[in-house]
């Protein structure tokens, strides 16, 4: 049993001033998950560090010929796996205790679903609704220049992706930037994930968070024991389920809880309010009232609730917060409802609502984990750019022919007389080739899959909570990159 925190050199990190910030309370999870590892405490000191921050200062025109200093930030966190990766965010309050809290995070979150990267995380001080489209663009460009500059961007150096403020747009002019600056690299398309699918995205990118959020409660829900301890039923099937957040995490994981799942989507809450009907919301016409109306309020055959935060507290076996961070609080904990929570968004519930959470025996599915679908995704993603070919259009026809040859030899074999009609009706039914979707999403589901099982081993091995199994998976597995690359012996 050993801590970081009593490391010597544990005061680098009251040197950044973060001790107390966001980065702090990342460290204290960690801390928390290291007491249940042999790890030495100099090793777990190097994982819990932030190997590199670093921040830009450049000027940008204005549209108006004025001239504005635009402050930037990139952390990378960890280079135990290379290249980083993380997303890049557009906000006014981006700082560098925020940066390096989200850069530890995503090294967690890489480690625990087996993605081979460090985890990074970068900003740009803006409300990028207050710049225009050429400005915007300008700022992306001058950004992505000086990263490539000072090395903070590249395939196997460090390879960013959409967040909060930016998205497809930004990560294609990113991408444009790079193969000016090195137009000889071949592969310099996978210096940034999460581009549109005719520039080397993949497909299945868009909902692949929220997708990878249904995987990881779907299983969850299949645990016996887990779910008599909780007074519920096995299985997803008619389970009440309210999100928070109807954005692009909190939108597919409604639809697939609703659509594969087969719950029942009993609230949504958005920005303007939330609604709740007993029977069940189709989550495709809440979003056309919604884009009709300007508003999900006033949804034929719901109660309206007057705020989001209200929607947390309704009756519900699952409930989801996809929007923002910290809407669980000491305040609103005993009054939540859900046996189960699903950490979409990122940090939505405090730490001090977890311990009255967890008091409760409510089983709360960690962030860290259960919005890693992003991360899996845009890792083949980048295996797609370098290997310069679509998943899948090797092996597609290949396997649709083998199908066919297969059900030919059992009904020569069997003499079962398949006629045409039946042939063609199996062939499609059981031999279609994978789809580059497909694959992705059959990728998607092992990954979520294998790595809940992983954690809850872990719960039951060490008798603490999913957030701090999940850790512990996260420190084991980096620890033992270090030992294998021989830097700790
Ligand atoms: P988004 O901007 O697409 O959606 C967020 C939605 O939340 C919007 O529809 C917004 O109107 C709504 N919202 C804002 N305030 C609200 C409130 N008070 N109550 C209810 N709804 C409110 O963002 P997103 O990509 O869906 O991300 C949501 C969360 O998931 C964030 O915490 C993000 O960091 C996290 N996340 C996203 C991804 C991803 O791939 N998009 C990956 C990992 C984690």
């Amino acid at each position: 049993m050993s801590s970081p925190t009593a490391s010597p050199q544990s005061d680098v990190d009251t040197a950044n001033g973060t001790e107390h910030g966001f980065f702090g309370q990342v460290n204290q999870m960690f801390d928390a998950a290291a007491e249940h590892t042999d790890h030495q405490s100099g090793v777990l000191h190097q994982i819990r560090a932030c190997d590199n921050i670093i921040r830009f200062e450049f000027p940008i025109k204005r549209d108006d010929d004025s001239i504005q200093v635009i402050r930037a930030y990139r952390a990378e966190h960890s280079h135990h796996k290379k290249p980083t990766k993380g997303g890049l965010r557009y906000a006014p309050n981006v700082n560098v205790d925020e940066v390096m809290a989200l850069s530890a995070l995503m090294s967690y979150k890489c480690a625990i679903v087996d993605v081979p990267f460090g985890g990074a995380k970068g900003g740009v001080c803006i409300d990028a609704r207050n710049y225009s489209q050429d400005e915007l663009e300008r700022i992306t460009r001058r950004f992505t220049f000086e990263m490539a500059r000072k090395d903070f961007i590249g395939p196997g150096t460090d390879v960013p992706a959409p967040d909060y403020g930016t998205g497809e747009r930004e990560m294609s002019w990113i991408m444009d930037t790079m193969h000016q600056i090195g137009d000889d690299d071949l592969n310099s398309l996978a210096c940034v994930t999460g581009k549109p699918v005719g520039q080397g995205g993949v497909r299945g990118r868009t909902e692949a968070t929220g997708k990878g959020v249904f995987y990881g409660i779907r299983e969850a829900c299949q645990y016996e024991k887990d779910m008599n301890r909780l007074g519920l039923d096995v299985g997803l099937e008619d389970k009440d389920v309210v999100v928070q957040g109807l954005g692009n995490v909190g939108y597919h994981a409604a639809r697939f809880l609703q659509d594969e799942g087969h719950a029942n989507i009993v609230g949504i809450a958005e920005i303007e309010g939330a609604i709740y009907d007993p029977d069940g919301l189709d989550v495709d016409d809440v979003v056309a009232h919604r884009q009709e109306t300007d508003s999900i309020l006033d949804f034929p055959g719901a109660e309206n609730i007057e705020t989001s935060a209200k929607a947390l507290e309704l009756p519900c076996d699952i409930l989801i917060p996809a929007a923002l961070e910290g809407v669980i609080t000491a305040d609103n904990a005993p009054d939540i409802q859900a046996s189960i929570i699903g950490e979409a968004a990122n940090g939505p519930v405090t730490s001090e609502a977890d311990a009255i959470l967890t008091e409760k025996n409510v089983l709360l599915i960690p962030d860290v984990y259960l919005n890693a679908g992003g991360v899996t995704v845009s890792y083949f993603e980048w295996l797609r750019n370098l290997s310069h070919v679509r998943h899948g259009r090797m092996s597609r026809r290949f396997e649709e022919q083998n199908a066919e040859r297969i059900l030919r030899a059992v009904d020569e074999l069997t003499d079962q007389d398949f006629n045409e009609q039946l042939l063609d009706d199996l062939i499609t039914r059981i031999g279609f080739g994978a789809s580059e979707r497909d694959l992705v999403n059959s990728g998607l589901e092992d990954t979520m899959t294998f790595a809940y099982n992983e954690i809850r081993e872990n719960r039951e091995e060490h008798g603490v909570d999913m957030r701090t199994a999940a850790f512990i998976s996260a420190i084991d597995k980096i620890a033992k990159s270090y030992n294998q690359m021989g830097i700790f012996p």
